[in-house]
């Protein structure tokens, strides 16, 4: 039987587990402790993944109530979805991309049919995941190609490897005591040089057997220094691939404290940024993003973290390159006006949020969310924040939770 939701006792919403759960549109609840001393096999369980909650035996009454409320969901869901050829634009006509953020490259034509227009999040270490040894360069060179084609003329932002931290590989016996400050990501392939090599190499193919340019997005930057080292990688796998490679655009995550406050430096050497909230979040507060102890100070409404997204945006505008946002931030509907009242134009979600958050982008004019990100500036306390942020969204998208 396919898997219905599902509840764990450990992780956050940011953790893995959640994300990838969010993308397949399964309905889950993470971080419930001792949540296993009160459930039996057999029994009846409502898993509520909107609002965190998880019912075990729940009586009559509360089934009818949450029956009620999934349908209600799924008529909300089918009716947003029939809004996905309406521009992506405020009220007052300035135009926003969304774009989706997938886990598998299965997952593709579902963004596409959400009404994404490009995927700006391949999260490519799910390739690596469960299995013996990792996969060879000719056939990433065939499950990249077959995602570009199934997504026609769309863009497709692939990220290299973010293995490591809480996504390890199979036999991964270097059980690291602070895996999130560790060896993962980029750093991991500048170790693992072959296997990452034999990903650049696939990605340069792919773009030369589907003709076009790609994006590749770098996780982990800590500096100036490991992008030109990887750029320097990739200009030699082109010279040594001639004819058949194409021509990839690099890109840069910006998910460390320290590549926030270098990214007027770093806009000069790559062609895009992307914000990773969910790890600058993570770095920027000081919270292990998949400890659910801490979880209470995990907080995208920190002016710290609002400071930094500006300081990004402002650096990316003035080297005239684009900056989205692929961290869980920008599918929190709440703080869509506020994100693109500081600047934000480029929001890549999880597929199922997409028609969210159109309809969110839809329902302000940019001179409101302005007003908004104003106010929140002069606040400097992020649950005043987020209290802004609720209050100038609320009743705006009817019925939409
Ligand atoms: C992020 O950190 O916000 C991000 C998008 O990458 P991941 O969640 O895979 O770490
Ligand atoms: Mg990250």
């Amino acid at each position: 039987a396919p898997v219905l939701g599902f509840c764990t006792e450990r992780g956050s919403r940011t953790s893995h587990t959640a994300i990838v759960a969010q993308s397949l549109g399964i309905p889950a609840v993470v971080g419930a402790p001792r949540l296993t001393l009160h459930v039996e096999a057999g029994d009846t369980v409502i898993v509520d993944g909107l609002d965190g909650v998880v019912i075990v035996r729940p009586d009559e009454e509360e089934l009818r109530q949450y029956e009620a409320k999934a349908a209600r969901y799924a008529a909300l869901e089918t009716r947003l979805r029939a809004t996905r050829d309406q521009p992506v634009e405020t009220i007052d006509g300035i135009p926003v991309e969304i774009l989706a953020n997938i886990e598998l490259p299965g997952e593709a034509p579902l963004a596409v049919d959400y009404g994404a227009s490009g995927i700006g999040l391949y999260r490519t270490e799910f390739l690596f995941l469960d299995r013996d040894a990792p996969p060879t360069e000719e056939e990433q060179v065939q499950t990249y190609a077959a995602l570009v084609r199934s997504v026609g003329d769309r863009q497709v932002v692939f990220r290299t490897f973010d293995l490591g931290a809480d996504k390890l590989m199979r036999d991964d016996q270097n059980r690291e005591r602070n895996p999130a400050l560790g060896l993962r990501a980029i750093r991991l392939g500048l170790r693992e040089r072959q296997m990452f090599t034999a990903q650049l190499r696939a990605l340069l193919r792919t773009a030369g057997v589907c003709n076009r340019e790609l994006k590749v997005l770098l996780p982990m930057v800590s500096g100036i220094e490991e992008v030109r080292e990887i750029r320097a990688i990739i200009g030699r796998e082109r010279d040594a691939i001639g004819a058949a490679a194409g021509d990839l655009l690099v890109g840069c995550m910006i998910e460390l404290p320290s590549a926030v406050l270098c990214a007027d430096l770093l806009a000069k050497e790559v062609d895009f940024f992307s914000i990773g909230t969910n790890d600058l979040i993570q770095f920027c507060l000081a919270i292990d993003r998949s400890n659910d102890q801490v979880a209470y100070l995990y907080t995208p409404y920190h002016p710290s973290v609002l400071r930094a997204i500006e300081a990004v945006i402002a650096a990316g505008r003035g080297a005239g390159i684009p900056v989205a946002m692929c961290g869980g931030a920008a599918a929190e509907l709440n703080l869509v006006p506020l994100l693109f009242g500081i600047g934000l134009r480029i929001f890549s979600v999880p597929p199922t949020m997409i028609p969210f958050i159109r309809a969110a982008v839809r329902s302000f004019s940019a001179a409101e969310a302005e007003d908004l990100a104003a106010r929140a500036r002069s606040s400097s306390i992020p649950s005043e924040i987020e209290r802004l942020a609720e209050r100038f969204m609320r009743g705006r998208m009817n019925g939409v939770p």
